[in-house]
């Protein structure tokens, strides 16, 4: 295994070395004046990337996983309500964490290759008219999926049923890649994390927070310490923390914030639709199909893909991994052994993309799958030519 191959895991992604370098620091200490320097523009510039004005940016030293939990403690007491559709390894994840903390869940089951059912949302709540629902909870991306959800239209269709319901949206795997608007979209929390879009090592969950969320705060009696919003977001007031923020992570967002504005948030999006349209371009030279069902719902940052019958997605990730040092991302869940996965995520160029192609390929070709060798390659090389990225060059 060479470290020297990207991973085309769907996070954590490629941190680039201007990432890795601004995040090897010394200690310093984090209660000196110059912590407040750094990090209170760090929250600030987060905002940019929600799309929020009047949301706050709060994070702990998590991963995706307790940002979902902070999310869910913060502002719910134990037998409240939430409604979620389940449409991949994830969204059944945060619902799994929601009934562990004795929230009642309303489950919405969808077939994987789905999105968030924004009708059935609407039929649901409409009626509902004692309001016993508190939350909707979407999956922005599902990363098992490879499926990207409309948000707007779940919004619309809350709105609809003048439902007052909180809307919170899981963007571990779409922000910072795909366009995300918090406050047009009316999202009361948005969960993030340090380790996809933003190109970090794993270790910040990054969450947008409402007014209407913060309010919520204040009759929510699901416990919390670690995790509380009330005393984060006191200690962030005088540009401190309530325990030891992880340094490193800090320093490496303030520079990823400042190569997501370099390109432009707008450029970083067409970059990543770009990548994923080669890649789907790839795809259906090989003959083989997304898992997602239709175009609308592809996602920019993760293709699931089928294998053919009578193959098993594990042995092919296996054979890149033992063979060539490349690293694909599983099946997940009822995916396991179907399908595999291509992250095209973060720190990534068009040149990148056609070696893991070009990988995957290959060991399609050792284990005798019908894919003529260089066909996916060769469509992406041809969508690329065509649609010529604007070179970045680090400074
Ligand atoms: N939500 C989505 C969409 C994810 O892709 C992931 C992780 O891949 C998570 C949540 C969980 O995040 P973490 O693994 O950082 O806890």
């Amino acid at each position: 295994m060479s470290d020297q191959n990207p991973v085309f895991i769907p996070g954590p992604t490629n941190i680039p070395d201007r990432l890795r370098a601004a995040m090897h620091v010394q200690t310093r200490d984090h209660r000196a004046p110059d912590f407040v320097e750094t990090f209170a523009p760090v929250l600030e510039d987060t905002k940019k990337v929600f799309d929020t004005r009047d949301g706050t940016v709060i994070t702990f030293p998590a991963s995706g996983t307790g940002g979902w939990e902070a999310a869910i403690c913060n502002t719910l007491s134990p037998g409240d309500k939430v409604l979620v559709a389940r449409y991949g390894m994830f969204s059944h994840r945060w619902i799994d964490l929601c009934q562990r903390h004795q929230l009642e869940v309303q489950i919405i089951e969808c077939s994987w290759g789905s999105g968030a059912p924004a009708d059935k949302f609407e039929a649901i709540l409409t009626t509902d008219k004692a309001h016993d629902i508190k939350a909707v909870l979407v999956t922005h991306n599902e990363t098992a999926t490879g499926v990207k959800s409309d948000i707007a239209a779940v919004r619309s269709a809350m709105d609809a049923a003048s439902h007052p319901a909180m809307l919170f949206v899981d963007c571990v795997s779409s922000l910072a890649s795909m366009e995300f608007h918090m406050d047009a979209w009316g999202v009361d929390i948005a969960v993030s994390g340090s380790q996809k879009g933003f190109m970090l090592a794993t270790g910040m969950a990054i969450l947008g927070v409402s007014p209407k969320a913060l309010a919520a705060m204040e009759d929510a009696k699901l416990s919390r310490t670690f995790f509380d919003f009330r005393d984060m977001m006191g200690a962030n007031a005088s540009g401190g923390f309530p325990y030891t923020p992880p340094l490193q992570l800090i320093y490496g967002m303030r520079e990823s914030l400042k190569m997501l504005f370099e390109e432009g948030l707008e450029n970083v999006y067409a970059r990543h639709f770009r990548l994923a349209e080669g890649v789907r371009r790839a795809v259906d030279a090989w003959g083989l199909k997304l898992v997602a069902d239709t175009p609308d719902l592809y996602s920019d940052t993760v293709s699931a893909i089928y294998v053919p019958e009578g193959f098993d997605s594990n042995a092919l990730t296996d054979q890149a991994f033992n063979a060539y040092g490349v690293s694909f991302g599983i099946g997940l869940g009822e995916m396991n052994g179907k399908a595999f996965r291509i992250g095209h995520l973060g720190s990534l160029t068009d040149v990148m993309v056609l070696s893991g192609l070009a990988t995957i390929e290959m060991a399609m070709a050792d284990l005798e799958y019908p894919v003529e060798l260089g066909s996916g390659v060769a469509a992406a090389q041809d969508y690329f030519r065509r649609h010529r990225a604007a070179l970045v060059r680090s400074a």
